[in-house]
């Protein structure tokens, strides 16, 4: 028989959130892998969903998104940026920023055009770019400070580039980008002429003295940006995938073309709760960050007991711990190693770059209960992690 799979998605491989979380179950590994909390998510939003539900909100939702969602996620915004959004023409509600991201480079990404990805990237980006015909040009960031690499940058810069494609706070490094990195971005832009797509699902997520800022409130940025995010990460449901782009009608018009026929529209009772919960507002985003500064720390402790050396993540819930000090020069083989010998699961992140560089270190995820971390700890304790 003809072997049916099309030729756009045969690079394509199983992903390594897919992959890590099956060898943990399978080994009984503590899953510092995939990035998504072990605890109970907020019961004032559950209930929400449950009232929404018996409330018969249980039809398809208009395609761009629940009004009240809509509206929750522009007072959302300006309350932490002070700048004014139309929750009619600038906002689409989305199955999860997986959705606004494939949506975004569908709409507004031509066959041929590049599109500059940094490296280490969340793993949906190259694909993305793929499937809308688009090339993916790789910049990497150099650890383990992952500092904006100017010239490299702009090095990267051809006639074809279409769009910078930016994750702040930064999956997997921890990195939240500063101002200064972002006005030379921004900048780029507008003397280029490009579109920025910025994914900042980890917005919330920013410890001690960091602060998020969204490239689209810099000067001249909002008309050539789109803004992803999800509340999957701010609300501890990540399974809920209710997510978002917001953008300028005349980018906003290219998302929702792609959107209304890739799903047509998130999950109606879910878009009732999430308005609710955004407007929670600021009183519950102090309470998660306390909650994840007290993990970060905890967990931080337990690897640097184990031997490894940790830099303190700014922002996101990922910590990337230091292998090669131990000896290991292959992090799929160290993760391996440590889900199935040792009983905690990690990424290895030279699966987000295109040739699999080793930065000779792995991300662990603190998304968890304190006592799930402590076991962890208990664990990567007893164990010789040292190359023997
Ligand atoms: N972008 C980044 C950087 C992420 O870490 C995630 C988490 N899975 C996503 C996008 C996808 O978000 P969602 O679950 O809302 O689709
Ligand atoms: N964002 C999560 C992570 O980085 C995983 C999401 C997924 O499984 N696709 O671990």
């Amino acid at each position: 028989m003809t072997d049916f799979m099309a030729q756009r998605v045969r690079g394509f491989g199983t992903s390594i959130f897919t992959e890590m979380s099956a060898l943990a179950a399978q080994h009984e590994a503590i899953n510092l892998s995939q990035g998504y909390p072990d605890f109970a998510g907020p019961a004032f939003i559950k209930d929400a969903a449950s009232a929404a539900i018996a409330a018969e909100r249980n039809q398809y939702a208009p395609s761009h998104g629940v009004a009240s969602l809509r509206a929750a996620i522009t007072r959302s915004w300006q309350q932490h940026t002070g700048m004014e959004i139309n929750s009619d023409t600038d906002v689409t509600v989305t199955c999860g920023a997986t959705e606004a991201l494939l949506a975004t480079m569908l709409g507004l990404i031509n066959p041929g055009d590049e599109v500059i990805i940094f490296e280490p990237y969340y793993d949906a980006y190259p694909p993305d770019v793929l499937l809308a015909g688009g090339v993916p040009r790789y910049v990497r960031l150099p650890e383990p400070h992952w500092t904006l690499p100017v010239e490299a940058l702009q090095a990267a810069i051809t006639p074809q580039t279409r769009a910078i494609l930016l994750n702040t706070p930064h999956n997997p490094t921890g990195k939240v980008w500063s101002s200064s990195e972002l006005h030379t971005i921004a900048e780029l832009a507008q003397a280029h002429d490009l579109l920025v797509i910025t994914d900042e699902v980890y917005e919330r997520l920013v410890y001690e003295d960091a602060k998020h800022i969204s490239i689209a409130t810099l000067p001249g940025m909002w008309e050539r940006t789109v803004t992803i995010s999800s509340t999957g990460k701010t609300f501890s449901l990540t399974g809920w995938k209710v997510g978002y782009a917001l953008a300028p009608a005349h980018l906003t018009s290219a998302v929702r073309r792609v959107h209304q026929f890739m799903t047509f529209c998130a999950p109606t009772p879910l878009q009732v709760a999430m308005g609710v919960a955004l407007d929670a507002g600021l009183a519950y985003e102090r309470q998660l960050v306390s909650f994840y500064a007290q993990r970060r720390s905890e967990l931080m402790a337990a690897l640097r007991e184990a031997g490894m050396a940790v830099l303190p993540p700014a922002g996101t819930y990922f910590v990337m711990a230091d292998i090669a000090a131990l000896g290991w020069d292959n992090d799929v083989e160290f993760c391996r190693y440590l889900t199935t010998e040792v009983g905690v699961a990690a990424i290895p992140p030279s699966v987000f770059y295109h040739d699999a560089y080793q930065s000779g270190l792995v991300r662990f995820c603190f998304a968890k209960r304190s006592d799930t971390i402590t076991a962890a700890a208990e664990r990567l304790a007893r164990a010789n992690l040292s190359v023997k």
